[in-house]
């Protein structure tokens, strides 16, 4: 589909759009990230990988792990119990967004990828403060099928010590009974997600496996079911590239998740998947580099789904 050469000479010729993000710097240990990085990976249905730039560099995982979460949320309870709790429509608001819980329904936070939509999932996740994590942690394994995945302790750490919005919104939902229970053990759970390091070809896979219906194209193990693959790539479509979903889908006509650390995820269904990662954000937080890099692959590689 893509020549290796001509995925090297993409990066290349993306590496301008770098230039016009900047790092984030409200989680005070992602501000000593490289700019200029810039990398991808391709991974298609049958396992066969390519990777071009910097594409084995590791970066936090951040909002991409919220995907991780929704599934696992999925498989542990049924779909309109979760939308009790959780609405599945997109915003205009920002990710750490504290105005997006809806009046209606007990302030339901507006969708599963805003930080306080991931929260809520996590709290929906089986297996309560002892096992939450783990069973998060396990899937997000088999997804990138990498069983040595590790937590950057100095990004969660900085991320603990000053994530006081997510703590503000977390409190407000304990208020509104959208959760219950230790909201500081469910916050150290969820800033521990989103500190997992993954590069590239990690995202590639995980991309693949959704764009695959769960069967992880590298591994050949099932993790999640198609029925749920699909919804969690719907939300992706509406939702994960946060105020530019509308424009991004547009652009690339991909379902895609960013974070900001500066990995995107985008899963082609019956294609493949691609992982980017450029730390250097534009000003809805996604990936500048990233969100060129995909646009011209979706381009060049035909990936449009629509
Ligand atoms: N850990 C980050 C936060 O909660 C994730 C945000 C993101 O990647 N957009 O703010």
């Amino acid at each position: 589909m893509i020549t290796q050469q001509r995925l090297e000479e993409l990066v290349n010729e993306c590496a301008f759009a770098t230039k016009q993000g900047k790092v984030a710097s409200y989680i005070p240990k992602l501000a000593e990230a490289d700019p200029q990085q810039l990398g991808v990976y391709w991974m298609d249905l049958e396992g066969n990988g390519m990777g071009a730039g910097e594409w084995e560099k590791r970066v936090t995982v951040q909002s991409i792990v919220k995907v991780a979460i929704f599934l696992q949320a999925l498989a542990d309870c049924p779909l309109d119990e979760l939308t009790r709790r959780i609405s599945l429509n997109a915003t205009a608001e920002t990710f750490n967004s504290i105005v997006d819980l809806e009046v209606k329904n007990h302030h339901r936070p507006l969708n599963p990828y805003i930080n306080s939509g991931a929260i809520a999932s996590l709290y929906m996740v089986s297996g309560g403060p002892e096992g939450r994590l783990q069973r998060v942690m396990d899937l997000l394994g088999k997804l990138t099928a990498n069983d040595a995945l590790s937590i950057d302790e100095q990004v969660y750490v900085s991320e603990k010590q000053t994530g006081h919005r997510n703590r503000a919104i977390a409190y407000f939902m304990k208020s509104t009974q959208i959760i219950d229970g230790d909201v500081e053990q469910l916050l150290d759970e969820y800033f521990r997600l989103c500190s997992v390091k993954v590069n590239c070809r990690d995202l590639a896979i995980m991309a693949a496996t959704l764009a695959n219906g769960g069967k992880n194209p590298v591994t050949g193990v099932c993790c999640a079911r198609k029925s749920h693959c699909k919804t969690a790539m719907a939300v992706m479509v509406s939702c994960g590239m946060y105020g530019q979903s509308g424009e991004f889908l547009v652009r690339t006509g991909m379902p895609a998740k960013s974070g900001v650390g500066g990995g995107i995820m985008a899963a082609i269904p019956g294609k493949g998947g691609l992982g980017v990662v450029g730390p250097a954000l534009n000003e809805t937080g996604n990936s500048a580099g990233g969100i060129e890099l995909l646009s011209r692959l979706s381009d060049e590689m035909d990936l449009s789904i629509l």
